[in-house]
């Protein structure tokens, strides 16, 4: 035990030499508060991809809403309000820690982080606890900006330290323990229920390359580390939740590349010799579940998305479970305590909708624009495209009513079901699941 000790400080400090970005967190000033004393029942919430934008950032301008329109549907015109109402969601519940898994700003702005755990203080001075690690987007991001009338603005981002030092109060000061090479970290819940936040992101080089790394992986000794914390939370009695921002599994026939952790299957057999059956991560942006011998994986669609959803656990201790269930932010109830007179804000369900099937639509009559096919044509396709993808994302492919779409449209698609979009729309219509909800065991039934 000494020796590995010694060879896993030995590895840190040839990984500090090398230049490996390792957050410093001084040992005298790490505070460990012991865990509440809670019940044995009780919620977590989870949230991931809020892809917070500090308003301050953007007049709203030419250059915002050019880019806002030819980006991936992140709603960031209203993220601020979107931010507020769902704090004031937490606060009202009073679950027992919010857990965020990674990409809780848009690009890295260090603005926005800094806007961002000013926001969160509400939640912690709440008596509720708050643990975050970062995404692909938070870190070292060389494409932090900000927009000014038609022009995007270089703006500044975050070191890891600076992440560690923004965020202390909402998991690096908690934790129990930290990993050796990467802002991994471990925190209890209660005695009962630990918390393994991995940082599974690659940002060493973002700054070399000139853009942030999407895919992701765990070291070698973050890996080693993780074995060491199973091991404990065997002794304790602990059941353990791993959190990371990468996927354990691959959640789209389409694009998993990037999104799955790339030493996944390393990652779950770690797991499964810990006895650690539930991962909860984010970074895909839909709303996913996928199990496989003992381990389930919940990637929680993204927050700055529609339907603007967020992962809530009920957890129960003999025999230890998790149900999970999603809900989407009340925007409405929020915009009317602040006496808001903004229409897309008072009527925010259709409002986001209809932001978010206008993206899907113009992205797929934009991709079909030399395909040969006449307008008409292309416009019903379009619709069908525009009609599926919002269950798609909200992981609800089980309420689909294929009724409800243009029959013209579909039966293009199915006559295209060679092309890249044809078998993505197919796809939906076929495997009709509903992603929002799972019972997770997290025991292996001894
Ligand atoms: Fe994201
Ligand atoms: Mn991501």
């Amino acid at each position: 035990m000494k020796s590995r000790t010694l060879v896993t400080m030995g590895l840190g400090l040839l990984l500090l030499l090398a230049g490996c970005q390792r957050a410093a967190v001084d040992p005298a000033k790490h505070q460990t508060s012991e865990p509440p004393r809670l019940g044995s029942s009780y919620e977590l919430y989870v949230a991931t991809d809020l892809h917070y934008l500090n308003p301050a950032l953007h007049d709203n301008g030419q250059a915002f809403q050019d880019y806002v329109k030819n980006g991936d549907s992140k709603l960031l015109p209203y993220s601020d309000e979107l931010l507020n109402a769902w704090v004031r969601q937490v606060i009202e519940a009073k679950p027992a820690a919010v857990i965020l898994s990674g990409d809780l700003t848009n690009n890295g702005e260090k603005a926005s982080h800094e806007e961002l755990a000013k926001k969160l203080a509400a939640i912690t001075d709440a008596g509720i606890r708050v643990f975050v690690i970062p995404g692909n987007h938070d870190i070292s991001n060389p494409w932090a900006r900000s927009f000014q009338d038609d022009r995007q603005l270089k703006t500044d981002y975050i070191s890891p330290e600076d992440f560690t030092s923004i965020y202390g109060a909402y998991g690096y000061k908690q934790a129990s323990e930290q990993a050796p090479d990467s802002l991994s970290y471990l925190a209890k819940v209660s005695d009962q229920l630990w918390l393994l936040m991995l940082d599974s992101n690659r940002y060493a080089n973002n700054l070399k390359y000139g853009y942030p790394e999407t895919g992701g992986e765990l070291s070698e000794a973050t890996l080693t580390w993780m074995k060491t914390q199973g091991e404990a939370a065997k002794k304790a009695g602990a059941r353990v939740v791993a959190v990371m921002h990468h996927n354990l599994f691959d959640h789209s026939d389409f694009r998993s590349e990037d999104f799955t952790a790339s030493n996944a299957d390393k990652i779950r057999k770690v797991l499964k010799e810990a006895d650690i059956h539930l991962a909860l991560s984010g970074h895909i942006h839909i709303q996913d579940i996928r199990s496989e011998e003992n381990v389930t994986d919940i990637a929680t669609s993204a927050m700055a998305v529609y339907p603007h959803q967020f992962g809530i656990l009920q957890y129960t201790a003999s025999p230890a479970t998790v149900d999970y269930r999603t809900e989407s932010v009340n925007v409405e109830s929020w915009a009317r305590s602040v006496s808001s007179r903004d229409p897309n804000l008072l009527g925010f369900q259709a409002y986001s909708r209809g932001f978010f099937h206008q993206n899907s639509y113009d992205k797929a009559l934009h991709s079909l624009e030399s395909s040969g096919y006449s307008e008409a044509e292309r416009k019903s396709m379009a619709s069908v495209m525009a009609d599926l993808n919002p269950f798609y994302f909200g992981g609800m492919t089980d309420r689909i009513d294929t009724g409800a779409l243009d029959a013209k449209g579909i039966e293009l698609w199915k006559n295209d079901d060679t092309s890249f979009l044809g078998t993505y729309i197919l796809s939906m219509m076929q495997n009709a699941k509903d992603n929002t909800r799972v019972h997770v065991p997290l025991t292996s039934g001894e």
